[in-house]
């Protein structure tokens, strides 16, 4: 019998504005943002706490929120709140340098770290599932995938479609929390993408956010309106209603021709990923009813939407992972060649953590987009000569409508975090922003996971699974000054697949804060170029020497 998620639920959004209801601005962005993250413009479920990812939540339930509310108000400079899977267990005695909060979520002894165990577990109440930034309270709405997303589709553009995607078609599947960047990250290329969701609110979802143009649930309709843009040089996305284990395969057996095909249903999760044959409350219904048969459909209709994207991989396109383990669930099923085509992370995205460069994210506490805005325009006066940065910071400042908080991201590596980091301090200090900035990050970054089917997949020295990395990483940061610092289990590929590390800093105009942030912004991309310059790799060896990131053996 799950727990009653829900029991106490009500509309919760973030305090704006400067009056603080804490000790202090770093416990005082700690409350701010674990209520942003439930807030209903945010939050997918918020009433049953449901961030994103599946089942990510913020809290273990509504009476274990309300308990780290008010410890959080009572919370002083001096002292350190505990955080086990969701609910506060302790607070401690430390030191002003100490974070404020420190979280773990789901964590599991691995003999026992499968989702069978965890699903017991969160059953009799004892443990949550944290995603990423649901559980360690930095979730910024589906921008936090955005950018990341955008980057992807620009380097596929660049290598295989002359650095557009200007009349080509990109197939993929999945609307939540992340997914629902999809459609915005492809029209923002160029090009023109087919989404597909098994969820009628999703897509609303998607559709009033303006991540997504268009919405049918014909498949030829939607074929006909994207054939026209694309006829046209045109973006447009459409959300197609169906389930991606009928539509990806049968799109696969027909003529019609597809360059680009990823996807970002809940895969991770085989009772979040819906079967086919079955409408969302059908497999409402069944998942409460019978879990085990659930999740065994689950599993053979990931292999059919698996084996439909190979089949495309077979005609020629471009086919990538996106990070939600449907390879593995695939394989589970009996489908060998789910393996066959690559996960982005070492398609697209390694050099980049090579260098330390990660998703940099901020959120003004304030609630104010100007506030924002100042520190868009503070990235493009610190940043004026790289190109691929300004057309994003440009480009979201136009594009992104906010979700709860205002709030940024981009990817910055090595050396230019900090260099943020400080100046939106300086604008604290000078009152040119209204009220301090919270500065954190993704789970999914350089230095702070270990994946082996996504942050860590195919790594030079065969490392993959080594989960000693995203550990120091949590050890650093919190030796560093963070604010808050959390150690997850699960993630965005699922129960005993990833371990990962998350930080947040706060920066409130003070030089304590400066202090810290110089320490946090650079220990943290630090690691990253660390890691994979042990893994050895040459660009993390020559950013090491380049940028003076100490190394006792290279
Ligand atoms: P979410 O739970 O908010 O949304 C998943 C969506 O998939 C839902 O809208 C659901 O209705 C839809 N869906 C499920 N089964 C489907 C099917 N058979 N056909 C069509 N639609 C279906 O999750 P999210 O936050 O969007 O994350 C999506 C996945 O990506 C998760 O597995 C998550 O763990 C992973 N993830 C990846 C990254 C990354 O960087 N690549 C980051 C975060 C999360």
């Amino acid at each position: 019998m799950s727990p009653n998620w829900s029991d106490g639920a009500r509309p919760v959004r973030a305090p704006r504005g400067t009056t603080l209801r804490c000790q202090g601005w770093p416990q005082e962005a700690a409350l701010r943002m674990l209520m942003n993250n439930l807030d209903p413009e945010v939050a997918e479920r918020p009433d049953d706490l449901v961030v994103y990812g599946g089942t990510g939540r913020a809290a273990r339930s509504w009476a274990a929120f309300d308990a780290i509310v008010a410890t959080l108000q009572q919370l002083a400079a001096d002292e350190t709140l505990l955080v086990q899977s969701g609910k506060p267990v302790g607070v401690f005695r430390t030191h002003e340098w100490a974070p404020r909060v420190l979280i773990a979520n789901s964590n599991l002894v691995p003999d026992w770290a499968d989702w069978d165990e965890f699903r017991r577990l969160e059953d009799l109440g004892l443990t949550m599932y944290g995603q990423m930034t649901a559980g360690s309270w930095i979730y910024i709405g589906t921008q936090g995938i955005l950018q990341g997303t955008y980057e992807c589709f620009a380097t596929i553009a660049s290598r295989r479609f002359g650095g557009s995607l200007r009349g080509t078609l990109t197939l993929t599947a999945g609307l939540g929390g992340m997914g629902g960047a999809q459609p915005l990250a492809v029209t923002m290329n160029d090009g023109v993408a087919l989404c597909v969701e098994v969820d009628p609110r999703r897509i609303e979802r998607r559709l009033h956010d303006e991540y997504l143009d268009e919405a049918t649930d014909d498949v030829d309709d939607a074929l006909a309106r994207l054939a026209a843009a694309q006829a046209e040089g045109r973006p447009l996305s459409v959300g197609l209603l169906g389930n991606a284990a009928d539509v990806v395969p049968r799109l696969a057996a027909s003529d019609v021709a597809v360059d680009i095909v990823t996807d970002q249903t809940s895969a991770h999760d085989p009772l979040s990923y819906v079967p086919t044959g079955l409408a969302v409350e059908e497999a409402d219904e069944l998942r409460r009813r019978d879990p085990e048969s659930y999740a065994k459909r689950s599993r053979q209709s990931m292999a059919e939407h698996c084996a439909g994207m190979v089949a495309f991989l077979d005609k020629g396109a471009e086919v990538f992972d996106y990070g939600n383990s449907l390879r593995a669930e695939a394989r589970h099923a009996g489908f060998h060649r789910a393996f066959d085509y690559p996960g982005f992370i070492p398609a697209y995205i390694r050099p980049l953590f090579c260098e330390g460069k990660g998703p940099f994210r901020w959120v003004a506490l304030s609630g104010d987009p100007a506030d924002i805005a100042a520190t868009d325009a503070a990235v493009l006066a610190e940043f004026p000569d790289n190109e691929p940065l300004v057309r994003w910071v440009r480009m979201a400042g136009e594009r992104v409508r906010f979700q709860g908080l205002p709030a940024r991201i981009c990817w910055l590596g090595y050396g230019e975090r900090d260099r943020m980091g400080l100046r939106f301090n300086e604008l604290v200090a000078s009152g040119r922003v209204s009220a301090p900035i919270v500065i954190g990050r993704d789970h999914l970054d350089a230095g702070s996971v270990a994946s082996p089917y996504r942050e860590t997949e195919a790594m030079a020295d065969g490392s993959d699974a080594i989960a000693d990395w995203p550990l120091l990483n949590a050890l650093l940061n919190t030796a560093s000054g963070a604010s808050w610092v959390s150690i997850h289990h699960g993630g965005g590929v699922g129960i005993g697949r990833s371990i990962h590390a998350g930080v947040v800093a706060v920066a409130d105009g003070s030089d304590l804060a400066a202090e810290k942030l110089a320490r946090v912004l650079s220990n943290d991309p630090g690691t990253g170029v660390m890691r994979h310059l042990d893994a050895g790799y040459d660009d993390a060896r020559r950013v090491a020497r380049e940028r003076g990131v100490q190394i006792p053996m290279p």
